[in-house]
Formats: structure tokens, sequence, C-alpha cells
């Protein structure tokens, strides 16, 4: 089985994530993320039609922040409380963005509440790993896995990461392949936004010799965390 590590569900357009062309393309689970309250609700619909196959994550992105309230903390929180199968994602830190303070902000109180409910992580990191992996360290107890989508660090921050529990996910020919930990890659779309092919993904991996095998039993290692 192929696990589509992170793709969103945009406004009420749930159908544009194909689930037809994931189960012929034999993708039995994807991470999708919803980043506000109407996302959610349609996300945990469809979850509710296809339980095996979905895997929610829902949180803040970098990119929203400034609309961020408080009031949409408690609702996080809440929706952590009610839903034991909600991860948290897409959260993170971009500093090519506005708002970088508060990003930094939001992002804490997200990890907070990733360490206090203990869900796994899909995180968005731009130039912003010198922020990111002091925060990461200061988390004594075990954790989650932290899943780094399109992963831009260097083997640097990738040595630091790899000790926090952290994959790392592609769409395309990253440089980062040749020297993140094999058993810690996975793959992704993040689709819709970037319509990348998951036939032509696959092609990638295979050039640098990530066969798919590999990969579904990253997936599995991925998912053993969950206690459903
Ligand atoms: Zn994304």
């Amino acid at each position: 089985m192929f696990l589509e590590a992170h793709a969103h569900i945009k406004g009420k357009n749930a159908e544009k994530f194909s689930f037809l062309e994931a189960e012929k393309l034999q993708i039995k689970r994807v991470f999708l993320n919803a980043q506000n309250e109407e996302e959610l609700e349609c996300l945990l619909s469809l979850y509710q039609e296809f339980p095996e196959m979905i895997v929610p994550f829902f949180g803040f992105h970098p990119f929203d922040v400034e609309k961020i309230k408080q009031a949409d903390f408690f609702f996080l929180e809440d929706a952590l409380k009610t839903y034991d199968f909600l991860q948290i994602g897409e959260i993170g830190l971009d500093k090519t963005k506005p708002f970088f303070d508060k990003q930094e902000e939001i992002f804490k109180k997200q990890l907070a509440l990733s360490l206090k409910y203990q869900r796994a992580v899909s995180l968005h990191c731009v130039k912003a790993f010198s922020t990111l992996i002091p925060l990461l360290k200061t988390i004594k107890t075990a954790h989650a896995p932290f899943l780094f989508h399109a992963f831009s660090g260097g083997i640097m921050e990738a040595k630091a990461l790899q000790n926090r529990s952290a994959y790392f996910s592609f769409s395309k020919k990253a440089k980062a392949l040749s020297f993140v930990p094999k058993e810690r890659i996975l793959l992704e779309t993040d689709s819709p936004s970037r319509y990348a092919s998951f036939t032509e993904i696959v092609k990638v991996y295979e050039e640098v010799g990530l066969d798919s095998s590999l990969l579904q039993n990253n997936a599995k290692a991925f998912l053993t965390f969950r206690k459903k």
C-alpha cells in the first residue's frame, strides 16, 4: 500500500481529492489537512465515509496567522479532545511570509497541544529551521512523529531532526533525498495546490533508489504510533 503523506482538503471542494484515482494507484492512506473550521467539517464527513483511508489533520497554517484568534485555539483543543483520531497540521514557520513573531506564537501553542494530546504533526518549515529546531529540542518526552512536508533543510538540519522522530516527505527530486535517512522518507503530492502526478512522483523516488516497498514500510512505521 502507498501512503500519500500530504494533501489538502480545500473549502467544500472535497471531490477535488480523487478517490477513484487513489484506488487505481494503490494509495491506501491519505494524510489530509484542513486549515479552518469549514474544511474540518468537510474532512470529518469524508473521514466518516472513508475511515480506513483518511488520516485527518487539522491546524493553523503559517500563511493564515493574521486572522487566528484565541477562540480558534479553544476550537482546536476541543476538536482534539472530541476526535482522538485527529492529528495536527499543517502548522509551522515560514520566514518568507509576513508576521513571523505571530507565526512563532501560534506554532508554539499548537506544538504544546500536540504534546498534551500526543498527536502527530505535519510541518511546514521554510527558511526557519534556526527557530524551529531549538523549539523541538525543548521537548523532553517521547513525542508522536513529526512530518516535514516538502523538506527544504540541509544535512545538518536533517541530522538534528531525525533524532526527534522526524519523517520527511517530497513530491519532486530534492537534494535532501540523498541525505535524509531512507527509513524516514514518505511520499506526498501536496494536492490540490500542486497537482503533482502520483505516478511521476513514484518514478522520481525510484530514480534515487527508493523502491515502493521501502516507502510502504516507512508508511507503516509512521502509522504505528496511532491508538487506532
Ligand atoms: Zn501543504
